[in-house]
């Protein structure tokens, strides 16, 4: 992709690129109080939900074109750039009749080449950057599916905003980093920047400075923070912002390694290492789990533990999916029969509870 820098002028060119602002716009008061201060500590790009695609009907869905002029002032009285997510080609409309600078799409809107086809035809003659969130699933072509829709419509300048993915089993996330998605976006297209969102992956306001430091180490270019003046007053997303203070500080205490190529290749890959741990750990409890489930089922209809027959046809098959997938038969052996044998461990415990 032949991309132009998003970086508009006036804006500084050191890692990280901040956008920062509330999750929605509620109020001019809100808007403008909250933009004050977000000036005051030098950030130049101003996000607001003016439009909110909520998972329920009867959630906040935003204060509509009504904001627009809200935010209009915000670039008049603070000089900021303002950002607006847009979702269907009026939305775009309505933005660039009111002058806003920058445009992204949300998690919910990638995933629907549909809606992202009617924004791109809707930008076509356009020049603006345009921010492509994740999609809402793991999905990596799915998201650069919707990136080139925009890139074939003409726009040069685009960046992805890396937000997490949903999973059922929520824990410490609101959505899954699964780091190793966005870097393998970076493999695809080098070029692209990428944007890390830790409000939306973190979901709480805790989550928000390791997640930016996370996002740094494996060389984003920037971030997008939902802060409010008043995060417990916010209409939308109130446990994950924070005030424009708690902002500085998050700024300030970050550490930006700007390390030569190959050391920052290596960690980006032990990153990735370690991604991959969790996961496996994850699925590991998961499967724990489940087998737990089972030891229970067994214990109320009197079956034994083990049963071989069963135990025999795992192994058989996963040792001869595992060699076709490039892994040793011996070693696949030792693993299934180490998960096995805890897994017996942990029904035998269950059952004589
Ligand atoms: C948002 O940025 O407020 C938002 C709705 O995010 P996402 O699309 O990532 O859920
Ligand atoms: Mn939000």
């Amino acid at each position: 992709m032949e991309l132009e820098s998003i970086i508009l002028p006036g804006v500084d060119k050191k890692r990280p690129l901040v956008i920062s602002g509330p999750c929605s716009a509620e109020s001019e008061e809100q808007v403008m109080n909250t933009a004050t201060e977000l000036a005051k500590i030098g950030i130049k790009i101003f996000r607001a939900g003016i439009w909110k695609p909520r998972t329920k009907p009867g959630g906040f869905e935003g204060v509509g074109e009504i904001g627009l002029p809200w935010l209009e002032r915000v670039k008049k009285e603070t000089g900021m750039y303002i950002a607006v997510e847009v979702a269907t080609k009026s939305h775009v409309e309505a933005a660039l009749n009111h002058n806003v600078d920058i445009l992204w799409i949300g998690a919910r809107t990638t995933a629907n080449p549909f809606a992202m086809q009617e924004i791109a035809d809707a930008l076509v003659g356009v020049d603006i950057p345009v921010l492509v969130k994740n999609p809402v699933n793991p999905d990596l072509e799915l998201w650069i599916g919707g990136i080139e829709r925009i890139y074939n419509a003409g726009i040069k300048k685009i960046a992805a905003i890396h937000r997490g993915f949903s999973s059922y089993d929520k824990k410490i996330y609101r959505n899954l980093p699964s780091w190793h998605i966005p870097i393998e976006l970076r493999r695809r297209i080098p070029n692209l920047p990428i944007i890390c969102d830790p409000s939306h992956i973190g979901g709480k306001r805790e989550l928000i400075a390791p997640l930016s430091q996370q996002a740094m180490d494996l060389g984003f270019d920037g971030l997008i923070i939902e802060s409010h003046n008043c995060p417990d007053c916010a209409w939308s997303d109130k446990s994950q912002q924070i005030t424009p203070d708690t902002l500085q500080i998050i700024l300030d205490t970050l550490v930006i390694r700007d390390t030569t190529q190959t050391t920052e290749s290596l960690s980006s890959l032990r990153r990735q290492i370690d991604d991959l741990d969790d996961q496996l750990l994850e699925l590991l409890a998961k499967r724990m789990r489940v087998s737990g489930e089972i030891a229970t089922y067994k214990k109320q209809n009197s079956m034994p533990v083990l049963q071989t027959n069963r135990y025999d046809e795992i192994m058989t098959k996963r040792i001869a999916q595992a060699q076709e997938m490039g892994m040793g038969g011996e070693f696949i052996k030792t693993v299934l029969e180490a998960i096995h044998e805890e897994s017996v461990r942990k029904q035998i415990e269950l059952i004589n509870k």
